[in-house]
């Protein structure tokens, strides 16, 4: 560390308000609501046991972010934090909702590590469905996977299936409802394919992990597309910290 180095402070972290969103599948988004630090948080967290703070990534901060995730020292990656809000069908969120690290570690509870809050059909009746465009073949050879498309002929039958079977059970649900049940007992007639809504927050760390797992060719498709979306938000505000990522996957 260079004496420069040393005498430099850094006034905590950066904050950027951001507002994009993208849209996924059909009635889908995920809106980047707000992002805590950047590289140089990442950067300043690791140097915090030397003592030293930058204001500026230098050249020298970008080979030491490579070290850190080369050698899978993530706790710095953990101090720069993205907010989400993101809707999609209740079978992708499931899947999402696997993805816990960094949050909070200082707590004996057993939820310290979710920063999950979700819209709740006891207090809102569902009203929006996941309807796939595209039916996609069973794999043959990976147990969990799709693998190509179903026919344009048969794609057409199941879609009318489908749109025949959902107008019966959103017709069997509003029933439910009119007569009075509870909000939170008539939904166990719902489908995966309901639209539900969470604000996500997590770190870089888990962020990133997640994309890696879920950008990829046997993830379920539909949730491919909402790391696509992630993944092209973080490429376009941190660029550094995306392409050392990615640089080594990829
Ligand atoms: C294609 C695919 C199929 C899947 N199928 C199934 C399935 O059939 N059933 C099922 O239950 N789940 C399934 N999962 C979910 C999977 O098991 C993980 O729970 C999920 O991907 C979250 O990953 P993670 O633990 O790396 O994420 P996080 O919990 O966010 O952890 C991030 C990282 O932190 C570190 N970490 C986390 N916990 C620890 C720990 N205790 N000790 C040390 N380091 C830790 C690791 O580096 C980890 O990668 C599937 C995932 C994928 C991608």
């Amino acid at each position: 560390m260079s004496e420069t180095e040393q005498k430099e402070t850094v006034p905590g972290v950066d904050k950027h308000v951001c507002t994009d969103t993208l849209n996924v599948l059909d009635k889908g988004y995920v809106k980047l609501i707000d992002t805590f630090g950047d590289e140089l948080t990442i950067v300043n967290a690791a140097r915090v046991s030397f003592g030293v703070q930058k204001t500026e990534l230098s050249k020298g901060d970008i080979g030491l972010i490579r070290y850190l995730y080369r050698h899978k020292h993530y706790s710095p990656f953990r101090h720069l934090m993205f907010r989400f809000h993101i809707k999609a069908p209740e079978v992708v969120m499931r899947q999402l909702y696997k993805h816990i690290v960094g949050i909070e570690a200082t707590s004996d509870s057993s939820v310290k590590d979710h920063a999950w809050n979700e819209i709740s059909g006891r207090y809102k009746p569902v009203v929006d469905y996941y309807y796939p465009d595209t039916w996609r073949k069973q794999s043959a050879d990976s147990k969990q996977a799709s693998d190509g498309v179903v026919s344009t002929e048969t794609n057409v039958e199941i879609k009318k299936l489908f749109e025949h079977h959902m107008n019966n059970t959103i017709m069997l649900y509003e029933d439910l409802l009119e007569r009075g049940v509870a909000r939170e007992q008539a939904r166990l007639v719902l489908p995966m394919n309901q639209y539900t809504e969470v604000i996500w927050t997590c770190s870089a760390q888990a962020l990133l992990n997640f994309i890696w797992l879920r950008d990829e060719g046997t993830a379920q498709v539909e949730i491919q597309q909402y790391a696509q979306a992630m993944r092209e938000m973080v490429r376009e505000r941190f660029p550094t910290l995306h392409d050392i990522w990615f640089e080594q996957v990829n």
